[in-house]
């Protein structure tokens, strides 16, 4: 069962490092690296916690 507090977050474009959250919709363009390596766990956004990323060329990874 999805819990309502979770989201995916994905790489929208891996030339400008864009990231979309599935939940809200909301973009972020990080410098460098992904979510994660930011020390983005939750979406700035909506607040909920990020549970997994999804790279554009290197398919999915568990955030944790
Ligand atoms: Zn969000």
């Amino acid at each position: 069962m999805k819990d309502n507090n979770e989201t995916l977050y994905m790489q929208i474009d891996a030339d400008w490092n864009a990231w979309r959250c599935s939940e809200c919709g909301c973009d972020w363009r990080l410098e460098e690296g992904d979510p994660v390596e930011n020390g983005m766990n939750f979406c700035p956004q909506c607040g909920r916690r990020i549970v997994k990323i999804v790279h554009a060329q290197h398919g999915e990874s568990e955030a944790e």
